[in-house]
């Protein structure tokens, strides 16, 4: 980042008020293909004059969008779903060059982000307040759904198009405008977005799109004009966000990071679990915040578990994501591959039984590229730092527990509390689990447990700082303030009364 700018590569723009726009700063970052190494783009980075133009922007688009109703809302939004599924190929392909998971992993992350667009479609229904009569003589009660304004969205690396649709159909369903700051890492998703939005009918400013890093990210926590703030990343920076937003006064939902267990209890279909784990695992090179990066076997369960992994990892194949013939991409940076490689050394170090060791991978004619091979450890302690941190690679371990009281409470005194699956055939079993486990998305035999986009996403503890998931009902209750109308036609004059107002 911040180096020469290689004359070969284009420039991404922002996105303002219906079109492309440049970067009034010349700060920029640049964009890698994470499969060769080469630099493919340069991004500008917002500073705040850039950041209030987009909000402003926004600002402005806010009072016509509002009074549009939510079926013409929803109607745009229709159009956009279309756009996206004709355009799926398009933006996976964007996806797998920026981030390089494999281009059908790339067209599911498109998919999850389209039943989010389908579901705010539903809007006109899903904005239908209370309404009661004779609340009180003569009087009647109704709740509206209003919107809050210019919302704003930041988001990770690892789901350039997943992560901004979990937020933007809902805000503009809900009669919000928005101002989006995507991964610096892959911009170019989410400017496919913005075209096809507005292609779709989408007013100009009702989205804006800005890049940057800190600093754009920065003067949207503390901007007077935004009143919203969505966020999805690490969670040191999702404790920022929700501390610096919520001190300037905004509504605050910002989903951190995650290490999520698996459960294998002994009774467990152990074939079908360990498919399960390795698609779970090292699915998009184990950079997404619902991977599995933990397995807690149980009792017997332990030995049978891990040689079924063992010989699954050995076949999974790595190389760039345009290929067909490809399990796994590459992680995302020189400095993460360096970081993850960092774990596997210390995991070595603090004892844990290495059993199979990605980092010799050679894929050859991609030297350059950032790839780990799939790696494996066992009989891993919580006091092991492979353990107690999130890597984000694919780094899978295996923790061992003598029964299923002591596996969930392992998974209970782990700080996040995003995803969790456990893996057994007793009903009676996998009830107490979901009943017990302290996560706040559980998956009995589902390795990933995302919910669909008309049920919320969200985690407990470290996961997530703020009250409201995402999409689904807690989205819509996101993205509206309640406003409770109370009505009266007096058919005579009441005397004059200074007591508190009761209903007879
Ligand atoms: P990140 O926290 O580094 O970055 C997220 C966003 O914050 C980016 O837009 C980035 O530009 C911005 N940012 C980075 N550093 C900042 C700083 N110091 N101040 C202000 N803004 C800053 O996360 P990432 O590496 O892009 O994504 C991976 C992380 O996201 C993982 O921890 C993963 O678990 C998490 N994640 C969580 C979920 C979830 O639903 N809980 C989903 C996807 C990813």
């Amino acid at each position: 980042m911040g180096m020469t700018t290689p004359a070969a590569t284009s420039t991404v723009s922002f996105w303002i008020n219906g079109r492309p726009m440049a970067s009034g700063g010349s700060r920029h970052g640049l964009v890698t293909n994470p499969a060769t190494g080469q630099v493919v783009r340069t991004v500008p980075f917002a500073n705040d004059a850039d950041v209030d133009l987009a909000v402003e922007s926004a600002r402005a688009a806010f009072p016509a969008w509002r009074a549009t109703t939510p079926l013409r809302r929803a109607r745009i939004l229709m159009r956009f779903r279309d756009l996206l599924a004709q355009h799926t190929d398009e933006i996976a392909a964007a996806i797998s060059e920026e981030h390089g998971k494999t281009l059908p992993d790339a067209a599911g992350s498109v998919q999850r982000g389209l039943e989010v667009v389908e579901f705010a479609t539903g809007i006109p229904h899903l904005l239908k307040g209370e309404h009661a009569e004779d609340v009180g003589t003569g009087i009647d009660s109704h709740s509206v759904q209003q919107p809050l304004g210019v919302c704003a969205g930041i988001t990770p690396f690892n789901f350039p198009i997943m992560c901004p649709m979990w937020m933007i159909p809902v805000a503009l369903a809900c009669g919000n405008t928005f101002v989006l700051k995507p991964s610096e890492k892959d911009p170019s998703a989410s400017m496919l977005a913005a075209r096809l939005l507005t292609e779709a009918g989408l007013p100009d400013g009702v989205l804006n799109v800005v890049h940057g890093d800190r600093q754009a990210v920065n003067a949207i926590l503390t901007h007077d004009d935004i009143a919203a703030v969505s966020f999805v990343g690490s969670t040191p920076i999702a404790r920022h966000v929700y501390e610096t937003a919520s001190a300037h006064g905004k509504r605050v939902q910002a989903l951190g990071g995650a290490k999520n267990h698996a459960v294998v209890l002994p009774d467990a279909d152990l074939d079908d679990a360990a498919d399960a784990l390795i698609g779970a695992a090292y699915g998009s090179a184990g950079e997404r915040c619902m991977a599995i990066s933990a397995v807690v076997a149980v009792g017997e369960a332990g030995d049978a578990i891990v040689s079924r992994l063992r010989d699954r990892v050995k076949s999974l194949r790595v190389g760039p994501g345009d290929r067909r013939d490809v399990d796994l991409g590459p992680l995302i940076t020189q400095a993460h591959l360096d970081r993850v490689r960092g774990y596997i050394d210390a995991g070595e170090r603090e004892g844990a039984e290495l059993v199979v060791d990605g980092r010799g991978l050679r894929v050859e004619g991609h030297e350059g590229g950032y790839f780990l091979g799939p790696t494996l450890f066992d009989k891993v302690t919580r006091a092991m730092s492979i353990y107690r941190d999130e890597i984000f690679g694919p780094v899978l371990v295996v923790l061992r527990a003598d029964s299923d009281e002591a596996a969930i409470d392992i998974v209970n005194q782990s700080p996040y509390g995003n995803g969790t699956a456990v893996f057994t055939q007793s009903g009676a079993a996998a009830r107490r689990f979901a009943n017990e486990i302290q996560v706040g998305m559980v998956g009995i035999n589902v390795p990933i447990p995302v919910p669909m986009a008309f049920f919320s996403f969200g985690g407990w503890k470290s996961s997530l700082f703020g009250d409201l998931h995402m999409h689904g009902p807690d989205g819509v209750r996101f993205y509206t303030r309640t406003k409770v109308v109370t009505t009266r036609w007096p058919e005579h004059r009441d005397a004059v009364n200074l007591n508190m107002p009761t209903m007879q």
